[in-house]
């Protein structure tokens, strides 16, 4: 078996040495923390460890920035729109700074791990004290002490992306988890800046991940989400294969677990064993993400996707006939420089046969340092923006279609907590993620409620306990 890079014992123990030091500090202080997420699931995954390094530190928790003795700002720079939001809050956090000189502001995650970003964070923003990237989040204890005790600038951007086991984590105490299984992505989409912010794909070992997923179960948690760029790849990087289908079995026998999903699977190398795997776990949910992106094999090829529309088609078939129930959701881009509309027509097409859950839906944005930034784009934004309406139009119509269908049937539900919305109702998901509704007692949060649907908007169902 191939060795994976994995953080040394000593160095862990070095930081939680660290954080008791900062916690002794600290004492009989009252310190608040508040941790900003940006981003996808690995992202707030990534802030559950660093509220879990803060609470040893001795910090509790706020949401208000005008408390906060420390405001940590985890980024995401898959989108454009999403690092803009991030300058405008460092900008607006500026008073914060001039008011309280004694507050820590840091920049952390998938921006900063692009050098340039850290130089323009660096240069334009020099109310922030701590900037680092992905690779360095279990260094943060000792970037934080050298901040607090130097009060100077501290930048780490460095680092090999080894896997950290052994950091606490702060979850919110809900009934469902994210459970990271891999980091980073050996793929190299040509519109996608993950690889170059999250390096190349490393795997945790099964045990781990099943050590914390046994934890999570002991603590209440009844569902788990497994995260990984492209979970059809987990522990390729340690010689094995397979490895996913394996370790969903696992996970299913893990008492006091009772819901497994997880996300994402790349159409070009999910496996009919995968699938296999999910049908016949009685744990897994029949949800499958797998992201098409386009329904053009020509732009598909240019997004270096390698799968076409027959190879993905063929697998929702695949996966359909062994669970005629599957919940597909999907990814589409919009606006890739090389399409036309007779590219968008085949991706509505697509939309159409596969009959999706729900999708999430983004218009193309140029990420410097990928290929895709370089094409020169075919369609205005104007017509970018049109189409991307179109394609809601279209899958809002599906989506409804879908919703409509459920009601009638009974469903598991597991419930969440009260509806959000309505707080004298409980909120639960299907198996196929789709929220409901519905009046029940408040002592079913946390179980399996069976209940019947009696009416459906699009993005919700009402129903009634059976
Ligand atoms: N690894 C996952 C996969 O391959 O499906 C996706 C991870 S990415 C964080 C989530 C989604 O963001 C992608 O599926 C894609 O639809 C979208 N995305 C990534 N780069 C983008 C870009 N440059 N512009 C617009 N959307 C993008
Ligand atoms: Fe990005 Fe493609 Fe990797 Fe997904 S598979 S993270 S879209 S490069």
């Amino acid at each position: 078996m191939k060795a994976t890079p994995t953080v040394e014992k000593a160095e862990i123990e070095a930081q939680l040495a660290v954080m008791r030091r900062i916690k002794q500090n600290n004492a009989g202080r009252e310190l608040k923390a508040l941790v900003e997420t940006y981003g996808c699931q690995q992202n707030v995954n990534d802030s559950e460890r660093l509220k879990g390094m803060l609470a040893e530190m001795g910090y509790t928790m706020t949401e208000s920035r005008g408390e906060a003795d420390l405001i940590l700002l985890n980024t995401c720079a898959v989108r454009e729109n999403a690092e803009q939001r991030v300058f405008g809050v460092l900008g607006a956090m500026k008073h914060i700074k001039d008011e309280r000189p004694n507050v820590i502001i840091g920049v952390c995650g998938c921006m900063p791990q692009q050098s340039a970003v850290a130089e323009r964070i660096k240069a334009k923003h020099r109310h922030v004290d701590l900037i680092f990237g992905t690779h360095a989040l279990y260094r943060f204890p000792s970037l934080l002490a050298e901040a607090l005790e130097h009060r100077s600038r501290v930048v780490d951007i460095g680092g090999g992306g080894a896997i950290a086991e052994g950091l606490p984590s702060l979850r919110d105490g809900g009934v469902k988890a994210f459970v990271s299984v891999m980091y980073g992505c050996n793929n190299f989409c040509s519109y996608c800046v993950v690889p170059y912010v999250r390096g190349r794909e490393r795997s945790r070992a099964p045990e781990d991940v099943l050590a914390e997923v046994r934890a999570l179960a002991e603590s209440g948690v009844k569902e788990v989400m497994l995260l990984g760029q492209n979970v059809n790849s987990y522990g390729n990087d340690r010689g094995e294969t397979d490895a996913f289908a394996r370790l969903l079995e696992s996970v299913g026998k893990v008492n006091g677990i009772e819901r497994i999903r997880f996300m994402s699977s790349h159409p070009k190398d999910i496996s009919k064993t995968l699938l296999d795997a999910m049908a016949r776990c009685e744990k897994v949910c029949n949800q499958l993400h797998l992201p098409l992106q386009s329904g053009s094999d020509r732009v598909l090829k240019d997004m270096n996707r390698r799968y076409d529309r027959e190879r993905y088609l063929e697998i929702v078939d695949y996966a359909r006939s062994v669970m005629p129930d599957l919940a597909l959701t999907t990814d589409i881009i919009v606006g890739f420089p090389t399409e036309e509309r007779a590219d968008f027509e085949e991706t509505l097409d697509m939309l159409r046969r596969i009959r999706c859950e729900s999708i999430f839906s983004f218009i193309f944005s140029p990420r410097e340092g990928t290929p895709a930034a370089k094409m020169k784009s075919r369609a205005t934004d104007e017509e970018k923006t049109a189409w991307f309406n179109e394609m809601l139009e279209v899958q809002n119509a599906v989506s409804a279609e879908r919703s409509l269908a459920c009601v009638g049937k009974t469903y598991d539900i597991l419930v969440e907590g009260p509806s959000r919305h309505e707080p004298d109702m409980l909120m639960g998901r299907t198996y196929a993620n789709k929220i409901v509704n519905f009046k029940g007692d408040p002592s079913l949060v946390g179980k399996i409620a069976r209940v019947r649907i009696i009416s459906a908007q699009t993005w919700a169902l009402l129903g009634e306990p059976v």
